[in-house]
């Protein structure tokens, strides 16, 4: 827009020094004017000289009284007369060609009216060079003397009136002005006939003079008009669509030239707001209680220190509806460089703000629950930081994971998951309050943020109200669902002095809250970084383990809970590492699921122990744990076919485990894939049964062998508590009708032995029958005993 405006400007400039103006000859119809020129000259040239007709009637009428006074006892009447009567006619004509003049607005005018009205003025010339030549010679030195005043008078009025029609002043003032030099000279008075000549050329030439003056005047103004129109079109001002203007303030910061585009965006009409002063109109309301918004400040600072600004957006009230102004200005000085005021743009900006604000809140809020997302929090975050290291603060990060969900979700659909979430999110909400800013990062991890901590237990104290509330049950269509929450927060700057650290520190400390069991808040302390890393190298160390041969399997005995016979073994993963020594099964299986490295090792166990089995007696059944990645294998049906064709084993030796876990994902698809497993003739156990969430549901499921009831089930029951023996008592009932095997897990003591086989568990496993045997024992075992029998 600034371009539009120094290019109107520029052509403004050009059109002062008016180098297109007519030429006198232009003006005096002799030569052709440019179209665009002469539509407008002609009509601007006769509206001059009609301003003067009044004046110039009244002029006539005077000059015939004048005359009539004059010569009244000198001159014969009928001459007088005559003259009189002339004169007074001679009136009508240039009247009559005024009227339609005006009738037709001075438009469309042909340049030959130039030469009728000059032709006019002839013999306007000519009527009044007749008492002159025909009356003087009757008249004696004073009617001389007063024709010639009058005559003075006539030429300087038509010199004055008639310059915009140079033709027709010319030739009148040579008409009139040679008749008085002859009357000069008839008079004979030579020196008078020069005085009148050079009097009469004087005046010619000034008409001549102000006829150009006149003609440049007015091509400036044409052109300046359009100019004008250019810029306004420009600008838009006629477009009642457009959004910006241009404004104007003068040195005491008062609207000057408000443009009606400019008063149609203010909501008022341009003389309203003319000399009003720009920050009371930007101010509105807020003007008398002086609560401006911090940008009306600034664009005060910078009209007080004369500093251009651009792009300056600030809040207007325009008939009581918010608006969003963008203006940018800068000073407007005069050729001097004296300051005169500023001179800028605005636009209204509304529309573009509300769609960014509405793109904020998509950015920074999550839509499912409508707390702030993950950017938010960490913008959040760094700026409790940045206070944190200014004002030597403390700040807190708690990063929550709920237990549990992903079963919810799994097993009720997204639906159910997500009405569930948000719910969690109007309970974390409210716990949280005005104390604590909180947010949801992603799936079922939320955080929450303490800007400033006060007080140490602030942190045990949310976190133990956010886990009980978390806790509760919920209800969603008709479901009541419960789900735990595991929290580990962070607290800055002793936990981790960026954003980055505190996020991870909290995010380690809640990984090992969910590693306790879930439902708990646990607080980063140093050595879990150090066992981050730790499992860092461990996972790295994994990748090598199969083909370092640093794993190796172990079998644990499985014995008929009756006979006390060895039923067969379940094998179970060892993994011994030169640095890290023999890791427990529990830490390296779950750095393995989370790098993706599970397929591997168990596709390893099965092989290994398809292997060992097919050289023990054939009445015992070997277990392997399947991991719900393995069973999702999609070349784990013909590489089981492989296996057993290769290894010979008898598929009906061989049990597969599986937690319900599998179920989790795709149930539908998990119940297909174990039954394309139990069609090859594979017994499938459903592992760990008593620690889940739903597990009776599973056995609806799937044809399950075996159910291996979980060690703390059985530990439970034999220290006499009641739920757990009448569901044990339920559970056996219900696998015997069914004809599944129950087995019981973890059996460390006799008593617990006494209890399961008193229930009706089918088979026995635990410390108590033998612990995990390396793969020489059992061999031993067997080369040992002909006739196994290990109870
Ligand atoms: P699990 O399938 O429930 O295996 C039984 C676990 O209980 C074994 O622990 C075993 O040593 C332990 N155990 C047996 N009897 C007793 C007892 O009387 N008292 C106590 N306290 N514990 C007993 P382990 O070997 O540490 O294995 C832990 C888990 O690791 C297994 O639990 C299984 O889920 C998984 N796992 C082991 N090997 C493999 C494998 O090859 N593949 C897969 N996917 N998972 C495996
Ligand atoms: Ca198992
Ligand atoms: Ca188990």
């Amino acid at each position: 827009m600034t371009e539009n405006l120094n290019r109107g400007g520029k052509s403004a400039g050009r059109g002062g020094d008016a180098g297109d103006a007519p030429s006198l000859a232009m003006l005096m119809g002799f030569a052709a004017m440019p179209a665009a020129l002469s539509e407008k000259m002609i009509g601007a040239q006769f509206r001059a000289v009609d301003r003067m007709v009044v004046l110039r009637i009244a002029l006539g009428l005077i000059s015939i009284a004048f005359v009539l006074i004059l010569y009244w006892d000198n001159a014969p009447l009928w001459l007088l007369g005559l003259w009189s009567v002339t004169s007074l006619v001679s009136i009508v004509p240039p009247l009559r060609a005024f009227l339609s003049r005006r009738a037709c607005n001075y438009e469309g005018l042909p340049r030959n009216q130039l030469w009728l009205h000059a032709v006019g003025m002839v013999l306007q010339g000519m009527l009044w060079a007749g008492p002159m030549l025909l009356l003087a010679p009757h008249g004696g030195v004073l009617q001389v003397a007063s024709l010639w005043t009058m005559t003075t008078c006539l030429l300087a009025a038509v010199a004055m009136g008639f310059h915009a029609t140079p033709l027709a002043a010319c030739l009148f003032l040579t008409v009139a002005g040679g008749a008085s030099v002859s009357m000069m000279l008839r008079g004979g008075s030579e020196e008078l006939a020069i005085t009148v000549a050079s009097f009469s050329l004087l005046m010619l030439l000034a008409t001549l003079r102000q006829a150009r003056q006149f003609g440049r005047q007015i091509t400036t103004d044409r052109q300046l008009a359009e100019k004008r129109e250019t810029v306004s079109l420009l600008l838009g001002e006629h477009d009642d669509a457009r959004n910006d203007w241009l404004w104007q303030i003068d040195t005491a910061r008062r609207l000057v030239g408000v443009t009606s585009a400019f008063a149609r965006i203010a909501g008022t009409d341009a003389a309203a707001i003319e000399g009003k002063s720009l920050l009371e109109l930007l101010a509105g309301p807020a003007w008398e209680s002086g609560q401006f918004d911090p940008a009306l400040h600034t664009l005060a600072a910078k009209i007080k220190g004369r500093e251009a600004f651009a792009n300056l957006i600030l809040p207007v009230e325009v008939k009581g509806a918010r608006r969003w102004w963008e203006l940018s200005a800068s000073p407007r000085l005069d050729e001097h460089g004296a300051f005169l005021g500023f001179r800028g743009v605005g636009a209204d900006v509304t529309t573009q703000r509300e769609t960014e604000e509405r793109f904020t809140q998509l950015a920074r809020f999550d839509q499912l629950t409508q707390l702030p997302n993950r950017l938010h929090l960490t913008e959040a975050l760094e700026q409790a930081v940045e206070a944190m290291t200014r004002w030597n603060t403390r700040s807190a990060f708690l990063m929550i994971d709920l237990d549990r969900f992903k079963s919810v979700n799994d097993t009720l659909g997204h639906h159910i998951g997500d009405r569930l979430l948000a719910q969690v999110a109007e309970r974390l909400r409210a716990v949280c309050g005005s104390m604590a800013f909180c947010g949801r990062l992603g799936g079922d991890e939320f955080a929450v943020l303490i800007p400033e901590i006060r007080d140490a237990t602030e942190i045990e104290q949310l976190s133990a109200g956010i886990i009980e509330h978390l806790s509760q049950p919920y209800e969603v269509e008709h479901h009541t669902l419960f789900v735990g929450a595991s929290i580990g927060s962070a607290t800055g700057p002793r936990d981790g002095g960026t954003a980055d650290e505190l996020i991870r520190s909290a995010d380690l400390a809640m990984y090992r809250a969910k590693e306790e069991g879930g439902g708990r808040h646990f607080a980063y302390i140093t050595s879990l970084h150090v066992e981050a890393e730790e499992r860092r190298k461990m996972e790295i160390a994994l990748r090598g383990a199969i083909e370092n041969d640093e794993l190796r399997l172990e079998y644990q005995p499985v014995v008929h809970s009756q006979s006390g016979d060895l039923d067969g073994f379940e094998a179970l993963l060892r993994w011994h590492h030169a640095d890290f020594g023999e890791v427990p099964p529990s830490k390296f299986l779950r750095i393995a699921e989370e790098a993706r490295l599970i397929t591997a090792l168990d596709s390893w166990v099965l092989k290994t122990a398809c292997e060992e089995a097919v050289r023990w007696p054939v009445v015992l059944g070997l277990s392997v744990n399947l991991s719900p990645e393995l069973l999702w294998d999609a070349d784990l049906i013909p590489a089981l076919e492989q296996l057993l064709q290769r290894t010979g084993l008898d598929p009906a030796r061989l049990e597969l485990e599986v937690t319900e876990t599998v179920f989790t994902r795709d149930g539908a698809e998990a119940v297909r894939k174990l039954e394309q497993v139990a069609a090859l003739g594979i017994g499938l156990s459903l592992d760990d049964f008593g620690t889940g969430y739903s597990s009776l549901g599973c056995l609806a499921r799937t044809r399950f062998r075996t159910i291996k009831i979980d060690r703390s089930f059985v530990a439970g029951a034999a220290e006499g508590q009641e739920e757990h023996v009448a569901i044990l008592n339920a559970l056996i009932a219900l696998a015997n009708s069914l004809g599944i095997e129950t087995t019981a897990e973890g059996v460390e003591t006799e008593r617990e032995v006494e209890l399961v086989r008193r229930v009706g568990c089918t088979r026995l496993q635990g410390y108590y029958l033998g612990r995990s045997m390396r793969v020489e024992d059992v061999r031993r075992l067997f080369a040992r005993n002909s006739r196994p029998n290990a109870a």
